[in-house]
C-alpha cells in the first residue's frame, strides 16, 4: 500500500512529505493507521544529525497514537480496530530483562530496532523509487499508516482522544515514570527539576501527584515560569540571572532549614540533555541520600564528570528510559489517570497542525514557543 509521511532524508534537513510504500505486516507485526503524533526533543536529536546512531532515510516519531487496521501471523493480544499507542520500549514479557522484573529494557528486538528495522531486520518502509526507509525507534509516527512489532503496541481505551493521549507515548510517561519508578518519590520530599519543557512539566506533575512538598524548577527561559507553576512548581531558578552562584549553590540555599543547615534536594531530575546540567543537578541532591536521575539525552559522545565524593558521600546518580514504564502493562493506566482527570495533558498541547506543517513544530520547540505540538491525521 501507499501512505504519506513526513521523511527525513539525510540529517540536518527539513523533513519532506511524501508518498511512500508501505508493505502489510509480516509475522507478529500489526498495521497502525496513526492519528495523532507529538514532536519530541529526541526526534530533534536525529533529525539534526546529533545522535550519532542515526539511520537516514527514515521516518522520525515516537509519540502516536491511532488504531489497528491490520495484523500479521502470529498476533494474538491485538485485532483491527483496536486503538493502540506505538512504544519504543517494547515489552515482551519473556526476555532476561523483562523477566526479571526489575527493569522496562526489554532486550528482544533492541539490536535491530536501534539499526532502524523491524525485528526481522527488515524495513516495511521504501520510497517509491524502491530505496528503503528506516524505521524510528520502532514507532516511525510520522507518517499516516505504519508498522509496528505487536510487543511494541500498548492496547488502550476507545473513548480517549488521539491528539491527546498520544503524548503518553513518550512525554508524560517520562516525566511521571521518572518520578513514580525511577525515583520513588514520597510525600514530604524536596526536589528540583532542571529544564521545564515536554518532558520537565510531566516531572513536575508526577511530583505533585507524588505529594512532593518543594518543587523548584530550573529554565533559562522565564516564560516556562508560569505554566510551571500551573503544575505544581513552588520556586523557580534561572541559571543566567543568579549573579555569580551556580545553580547547585542557589539550590542548597533555598533547601536549608532550621533543622538542616547542610541544604540539598532530596531529589533532581534533569530534563535538557546538557551534561553540564546533569552535573548540576547531582551537586544540588542532598549530602547522604539525595538522588539525581538522568532524563536528558547529551549529543552522542558527550561525557559526564563528577568528582567521586559527590558519590562517595551518599549521593545517587541514575538515568531512566520511558520513566522506567513497562509499556503494555502499565500505558493503558496513564491513558486513564488522564480520561480521569489526574494527570492533565491538554495545556500542554501548545500547537496542532498538519502533517504538511511538521518542520514548523521543529522551529516552534528550537524557539522555545511550544511545550508540544502535536500533527494530526484527518
Ligand atoms: P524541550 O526542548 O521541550 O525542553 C528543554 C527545556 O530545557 C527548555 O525549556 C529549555 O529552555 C531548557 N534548558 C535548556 N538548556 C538549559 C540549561 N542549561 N539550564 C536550564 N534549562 C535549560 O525538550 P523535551 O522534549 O522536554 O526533552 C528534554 C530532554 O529529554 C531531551 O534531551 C530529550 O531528548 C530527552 N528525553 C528523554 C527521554 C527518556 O526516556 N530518557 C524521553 C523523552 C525525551
Ligand atoms: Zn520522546
Amino acid at each position: 500500500m501507499r501512505t504519506t509521511a513526513a521523511v527525513a532524508v539525510e540529517p540536518g534537513k527539513p523533513l519532506e512529505i511524501m508518498e511512500v510504500n508501505l508493505e502489510l505486516p509480516k509475522a507478529g507485526e500489526v498495521l497502525v493507521e496513526i492519528k495523532a503524533t507529538g514532536i519530541c526533543h529526541t526526534d530533534e536529536f536525529t533529525r539534526s544529525g546529533a545522535n550519532k546512531g542515526g539511520n537516514f532515510p527514515v521516518i522520525l516519531g515516537h509519540e502516536g497514537a491511532g488504531v489497528v487496521v491490520a495484523v500479521g501471523e502470529n498476533v494474538s493480544t491485538l485485532k483491527p480496530g483496536d486503538h493502540v499507542i506505538p512504544l519504543y520500549a517494547p515489552e515482551c514479557r519473556q526476555c532476561h530483562a523483562c523477566t526479571t522484573g526489575k527493569t522496562n529494557m526489554c532486550t528482544a528486538i533492541r539490536r535491530n530496532q536501534d539499526k532502524g528495522l523491524l525485528p526481522d531486520g527488515t524495513t516495511r518502509f521504501s520510497m517509491l523509487d524502491g530505496t528503503p526507509i528506516h524505521h524510528y525507534m520502532g514507532c516511525s509516527t510520522f507518517a499516516n499508516h505504519t508498522v509496528v512489532a505487536e510487543i511494541s503496541l500498548a492496547k488502550i481505551r476507545k473513548d480517549a482522544p488521539f491528539d491527546k493521549i498520544c503524548y503518553v507515548g513518550c512525554g508524560v510517561t517520562t516525566g511521571v515514570g521518572a518520578v513514580i519508578n525511577t525515583a520513588g518519590v514520597e510525600v514530604g520530599s524536596t526536589t528540583a527539576v532542571f529544564g521545564l519543557g515536554g518532558i520537565g512539566l510531566n516531572v513536575i506533575q508526577g511530583l505533585r501527584m507524588a505529594g512532593a512538598d518543594m518543587i523548584i524548577g530550573v529554565d533559562l527561559n522565564n516564560d516556562k515560569r508560569e505554566i510551571a507553576e500551573k503544575f505544581g512548581m513552588t520556586h523557580f531558578v534561572n541559571p543566567a540571572e543568579l549573579d555569580g552562584q551556580s545553580v547547585s549553590e542557589a539550590i542548597i540555599e533555598m533547601s536549608k532549614t532550621e533543622e538542616d543547615d547542610w541544604g540539598g534536594v532530596d531529589y533532581t531530575f534533569e530534563s535538557t540533555g546538557n551534561v553540564h546540567v546533569m552535573e548540576e543537578a547531582l551537586k544540588a541532591a542532598h549530602r547522604g541520600w539525595g538522588e539525581s536521575i538522568v532524563i536528558g539525552v547529551p549529543p552522542s559522545g558527550q561525557k559526564l564528570a563528577a568528582e567521586p565524593i559527590q558519590l562517595l558521600t551518599g549521593r545517587v546518580w541514575k538515568g531512566t528510559s520511558f520513566g522506567g514504564v513497562r509499556g503494555r502493562t502499565e500505558v493503558p493506566k496513564y491513558v486513564d489517570w488522564y480520561m480521569d482527570g489526574k494527570i492533565e495533558i491538554d495545556s500542554m498541547i501548545t500547537h496542532i497542525m498538519p502533517l504538511e506543517d511538521i518542520n514548523k513544530a521543529f522551529d516552534l520547540m528550537h524557539a522555545g514557543e511550544s511545550i508540544r505540538s502535536v500533527v494530526t491525521f484527518e
